[in-house]
């Protein structure tokens, strides 16, 4: 049962200011490849179980598409991708080279979407595939023909799309697209693209072809999501994503923000059930291994938290001051958070003595407050117990309902 959630009615109003300008974007499909780029993180494996319990998660929150992995890799692969795509309602993904043996292993897999890949700039062509940009389009449009001609949904991706000739990109672009490939994914591979040239190479793929456009963007140089979204800006109906942004070297775009980029700063229904966006990071931090940074967007500790004295009392007054005012942390399933240390104010303080049962006057939420800030300092963290320690210092009297507890 996917609980709707409600759009703040004051959306508006946040955007009136310099954004007002926001350029719409239509309907939005999301793409999880953190079963396939994201597993290809250094250091990453997760577990038969680990990617079933991922992909059942995905799919229980709407994802459009999940990449499961790439069948030929292994026996073990083939078995997961192809029982992930048994068990879910999504659409499952298989990834294979322009290769024979990929695609049939692909199509044995029981993915109900084949995507296809090249290397299509010259480097990647000379130093990794060893072949001429013929031999490129020849096996590109070889593979999308057996691929439609098992009646399976096609994905072709033109490897390091950013880093090729862009003529040659629109060749190959038209080449499948004529034998009626489903999707063009535009990856920018080593992460290089910037938005606006990004954009541009999006618009100019997707006047190319009849086929959908789909992303793939990586976040060497922190890009990931501003592509992802400028994909979106640019025509782009999907893009590729994974769960706390993993993947290869630096990773992919961040399933997490562009989704809710996408829900909370554009107003577009994604369909996706956001509220689980929290539980879903969590458990692919423990099974990849990978800790989210407590300054992770969206889902990092620190993501809905506050400690300075200002933010914290204007949160507490109306969440909607220092926050984003369009993404709250009820939508992704987290908990908005007071840290008391050395930046906090007597608003928070009292709040933190209210709800431990006390019933200060001002004079003693400012003595707390001073203690809180000393210990702050010295300590950088002041847990519930100190502030309870500190109150009984003061002697403040507990309210009837504490002490009847
Ligand atoms: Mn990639």
């Amino acid at each position: 049962m996917i609980r709707r959630l409600r759009r703040t009615p004051r959306r508006i109003e946040f955007f009136q200011g310099t954004i007002a300008s926001n350029i719409d974007i239509g309907p939005v499909r999301i793409f999880d490849t953190t079963l396939r780029d994201g597993e290809q993180s250094p250091r990453t494996s997760f577990s038969y179980d680990e990617k079933r319990r991922i992909a059942a998660t995905l799919d229980d929150m709407n994802t459009h598409v999940i990449e499961a992995g790439f069948p030929v890799n292994s026996e073990a692969e083939f078995e997961a991708v192809s029982d992930i795509a048994a068990a879910t309602d999504t659409t499952v993904c298989g990834l294979a080279r322009v290769v024979e043996g990929d695609i049939e292993a692909a199509l044995d897999s029981g993915a109900e979407m084949v995507h296809t890949f090249v290397s299509t700039s010259d480097v990647q062509l000379e130093d990794s595939m060893h072949a001429t940009r013929e031999d490129a389009v020849e096996r590109a449009v070889e593979s999308v023909e057996r691929v439609k001609e098992a009646g399976v949904e096609c994905m072709f991706s033109p490897m390091d799309a950013t880093r090729t000739d862009p003529e040659f990109l629109i060749e190959i672009v038209e080449a499948v697209s004529e034998v009626g490939v489903d999707w063009i994914n535009i990856p920018d591979t080593c992460g290089v693209a910037m938005p606006t040239a990004f954009g541009e190479t999006v618009a100019a793929v997707d006047a190319a072809t009849d086929a959908r456009v789909d992303v793939h963007t990586h976040d060497d140089f922190g890009m990931a999501a501003a592509n992802a979204v400028t994909g979106f800006e640019n025509g782009a109906d999907q893009a590729q994503v994974s769960v706390n942004g993993i993947g290869e070297r630096a990773g992919n775009a961040a399933y997490e923000e562009v989704v809710m980029a996408v829900e909370s700063v554009y107003g577009v229904d994604t369909g996706i059930d956001t509220t689980q966006i929290t539980e879903l990071a969590r458990i692919v931090e423990d099974a990849s291994d990978i800790p989210v940074p407590a300054n992770k967007p969206v889902t990092g500790r620190n993501a809905f938290a506050h400690e300075s004295g200002i933010h914290a009392a204007g949160v507490i007054e109306n969440a909607d001051t220092f926050e984003t005012g369009v993404m709250t942390p009820e939508m992704v399933g987290a908990e908005r958070e007071f840290v008391l240390g050395k930046h906090t104010g007597t608003h928070a303080v009292r709040k933190h003595l209210e709800e431990a049962g006390f019933d200060p006057t001002d004079d003693q939420v400012r003595t707390v407050t001073k203690r809180v800030k000393e210990h702050g300092a010295d300590k950088q963290q002041v847990t519930a117990g100190d502030v309870e320690r500190f109150a009984r210092e003061a002697d403040i009297p507990e309210t009837e309902e504490a002490v009847a507890r």
